[in-house]
């Protein structure tokens, strides 16, 4: 399994910068994001473009960003930013598709050829077909960049909506039917608007951190919980919950269950 096209900037309006530490923040909201990138994009607007002033730029904006990383050990660029006046596409400010010709990315937090080279492992284990599916549900950079980066999500989603259905989610089927990328597009939106999510927890997604501040999946105690498994469990933990009690985490359950039958219910019967 593999996506044969480039997921970063696919087009249609989904732009991705998650790699570049877009999210890697307490608040990753839509609202304290775009006002980072902006910041970010307005400073280097006004740089000449060259390594020492993009460099200045670059140490300028890592002192006043105000906020410390979730996961330290996470590199956060402060080189990404908005790609176009409507701040619909993000992206890398200092490659050279957008300075006009000089490779600025030295003054970001990696060196250019591992900006050039990466790629996450979205590449590798999402289908080209899973991946279009999230481009044309997500025809946005906040959401997208959040579901294209988690595999477990995209997947867990796909095989609820198969016990739903009893047989095969066929991405290429829901990305022809308007009706069903609607009801999908607000089932992955839930990244975004779940409530009852503790803003607090310092989680991202399936992941917490170490002691070293590196990323690890974390699960749900269901012993503490007094609670079994569920399959909707993936999706909840996906989701950013941290049910402290059977109540809470049934209430998930519950939120994800109905999102999932909306979209199966844009299916005949
Ligand atoms: S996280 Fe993946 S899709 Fe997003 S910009 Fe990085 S390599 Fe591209
Ligand atoms: S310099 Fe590299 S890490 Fe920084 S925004 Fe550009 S691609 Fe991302």
């Amino acid at each position: 399994m593999s996506v044969s096209f480039h997921l970063c900037q696919p087009g249609g309006g989904a732009s991705c910068g998650a790699c570049c530490g877009l999210y890697n923040f307490r608040d990753h909201s839509r609202a304290a994001l775009t006002q980072r990138l902006a910041t970010q994009t307005a400073r280097l607007a006004h740089a000449p473009r060259t390594p020492e002033a993009y460099g200045e730029a670059a140490r300028e904006l890592t002192a006043n960003r105000g906020a410390s990383a979730l996961f330290p050990i996470v590199r956060v660029c402060p080189l990404l930013g908005f790609l176009d006046a409507e701040q619909q596409r993000v992206g890398c400010l200092g490659h050279p598709l957008v300075t006009g010709g000089t490779d600025l990315r030295d003054c970001g937090v990696y060196r250019a050829t591992v900006c050039e080279t990466f790629t996450c492992p979205s590449f590798g284990w999402l289908t080209d077909a899973q991946a279009r599916l999230v481009q044309a549900a997500c025809a946005d950079w906040y959401l997208y960049g959040l579901v294209i980066t988690d595999v477990e999500f995209v997947r867990g989603c796909l095989k609820l909506l198969e016990w739903e259905l009893g047989g095969p989610a066929r991405p290429e089927l829901l990305r022809e039917r308007p009706e069903s990328l609607s009801a999908l597009r607000r089932l992955f939106a839930l990244k975004e608007t779940a409530p009852g999510r503790d803003g607090q927890a310092t989680v991202f997604g399936r992941f917490t951190h170490d002691t070293e501040g590196e990323p690890v999946p974390r699960s749900l105690d269901y012993a503490a919980l007094g609670t079994r498994a569920a399959p909707e469990d993936d999706v909840v933990l996906c989701l950013g919950y941290t049910p402290a009690s059977a109540p809470e985490l049934l209430a998930a359950r519950e939120l994800v269950r109905e999102h999932v039958r909306a979209v199966a219910a844009t299916f005949p019967a």
